[in-house]
């Protein structure tokens, strides 16, 4: 395993010193125009795209495995949808009264709520149907600090500010084209894993890829406070909510048009950003630019009504969390049936457990799974149909829309993610494709590295 001392990194990220970019006499140094233009070639075991909820996991366990990894991240810190979107709640990690998702995800979180000096919930109370009371409430800060830290201490080469252009597999491996600020870069590695959310990567390399006509809105997680709930005059505020709507001065389904749950609620999970989609830069543009101004049109409404004049923004994510977009068209598509009967798959590489979470412009009206039923993830959902080398984890996995809708919360992208970091690294060791690798040997690397499996 190559590990690098977070200090050498540091120093050396980008082929210079970060000393050096300073000059010390104070005299401007006059520097050759075209260097920025060169691409510089680098060699690598694993590649993983999107340093997000599942990446950051599989970026973990491909580097903990003895493979040297690059993480490339488009965004400034690790965490994606957790950190950076503000859905520091992952779940669930438990199903009636077991654990059955643990490893590196689990060892993140866990940390972080001892740092935090915060407590986890009593998983042995069943949660009936508030299923939410088992998810994990984090730091979202401390995440994103403890996900780079332990990235580096597995000897993970973090590259942020940075997305693929090209992706092209020559038989043996792949090469991986990436754009940054001031950077251009040609990755060449054994084994690609597409962790972006988006199956962008997959799209990129030439895979299929599926998306349904309407997908599920996103949220921009914020937080609002400067009113006393319980002098505040429900009836008239919903009278002036729905007199708004009907000018068009507000639109019903931004709030799911229940303007009491945004008070009650003070912010947190609520606003629904109709069409959200993060795959490009053009399609984030719109989806922030949307979150953010629905939001600012809600504040300017709330500062109007008696009792809420003083109405504050505390806080707000930097970005709009997307709950669907592309996911890849895999070596098997994980159906509605056998997420709601449970069905353990031979290549089962990981559980998942959560109700079918469908959001659409009324809300979302979950359905519950039948009691004892723990749905499983087969490695061919993590792997895109007719490609080799290629892995994916995250909510862009394989599956219809509805299986989807409960695979895609982040307990089960973290299992997710460190089958494939482990199917990656066993793949690259042996010099071959992950669907060729025995499934005891991917159970195995998982149970040694702390993860559970079917
Ligand atoms: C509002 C909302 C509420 C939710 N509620 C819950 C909940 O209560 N409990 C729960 O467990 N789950 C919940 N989820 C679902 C869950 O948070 C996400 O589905 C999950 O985090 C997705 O993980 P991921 O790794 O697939 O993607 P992400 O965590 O989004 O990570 C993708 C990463 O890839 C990066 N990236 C994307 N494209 C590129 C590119 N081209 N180049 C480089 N990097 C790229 C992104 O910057 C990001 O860091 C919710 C989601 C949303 C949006």
């Amino acid at each position: 395993m190559t590990k690098i001392e977070r200090r050498t990194l540091l120093k050396t990220l980008g082929g210079f010193t970060l000393g050096g970019i300073i000059p010390l006499t104070g005299n401007a140094v006059s520097t050759n125009k075209q260097s920025a233009n060169k691409i510089k070639t680098i060699n690598t075991d694993i590649l993983v795209v999107g340093g997000g909820t599942a990446g950051v996991i599989a970026a973990i366990q491909a580097a903990r495995a003895g493979c040297s990894t690059i993480l490339v991240e488009n965004g400034s810190q690790l965490g994606g949808t957790t950190t950076t979107g503000g859905v520091s709640f992952p779940g669930l990690f438990h199903a009636w009264g077991k654990q059955i998702i643990r490893g590196i995800g689990w060892e993140l979180v866990t940390e972080t709520v001892k740092m935090d000096d915060a407590e986890l919930p009593d998983f042995s109370i069943p949660t009936g149907r508030q299923h939410y009371k088992h998810q994990v409430r984090l730091n979202g800060y401390l995440y994103a600090l403890l996900a780079e830290a332990k990235s580096l201490e597995a000897g993970v080469n973090i590259r942020y500010y940075e997305t693929p252009v090209d992706a092209r597999f020559d038989g043996n491996k792949w090469q991986v084209a990436t754009m940054g600020k001031g950077t251009h870069t040609r990755i060449v590695c054994n084994q690609l894993i597409d962790c972006t959310g988006n199956a962008w990567v997959a799209a990129l390399a030439g895979f299929d890829v599926l998306r349904e006509k309407e997908t599920q809105p996103g949220s921009l997680m914020f937080k609002i406070g400067g009113y006393d709930l319980d002098s505040l005059d429900f009836k008239m505020i919903r009278e002036r909510y729905n007199e708004a709507v009907n000018k068009g001065r507000l639109v019903k389904e931004e709030f799911r048009n229940n303007i009491e749950g945004l008070l009650r609620s003070a912010g947190d999970n609520i606003s629904h950003v109709a069409g959200a989609d993060s795959t490009t830069s053009e399609s984030g543009t719109i989806t922030n630019i949307n979150g953010r101004s629905s939001l600012l049109n809600t504040l300017r409404f709330l500062r109007e009504l008696p009792g809420c004049e003083k109405t504050r923004l505390i806080s707000m994510q930097p970005e709009t969390g997307v709950r669907e977009t592309y996911r890849i068209d895999g070596e098997y598509q994980i159906s509605y049936d056998d997420y709601v009967t449970g069905k353990v798959f031979d290549d089962a590489v990981s559980y998942s457990f959560y109700p079918i979470d469908v959001h659409d412009k009324h809300g979302v009206v979950p359905k519950h799974l039948s009691e004892g039923i723990v749905p499983t993830i087969p490695l061919r959902a993590l792997i895109p149909k007719k490609s080799q080398n290629f892995l994916v984890a995250g909510r862009c996995v394989s599956s219809d829309r509805l299986a989807n809708s409960a695979l895609r919360v982040q307990a089960s992208c973290m299992g997710m993610g460190q089958a494939a970091g482990a199917a990656a690294a066993l793949a690259c060791n042996t010099k071959t494709t992950p669907l060729n690798i025995p499934i005891g040997q991917i159970k195995s690397m998982i149970a040694d590295h702390g993860g559970i499996v079917p």
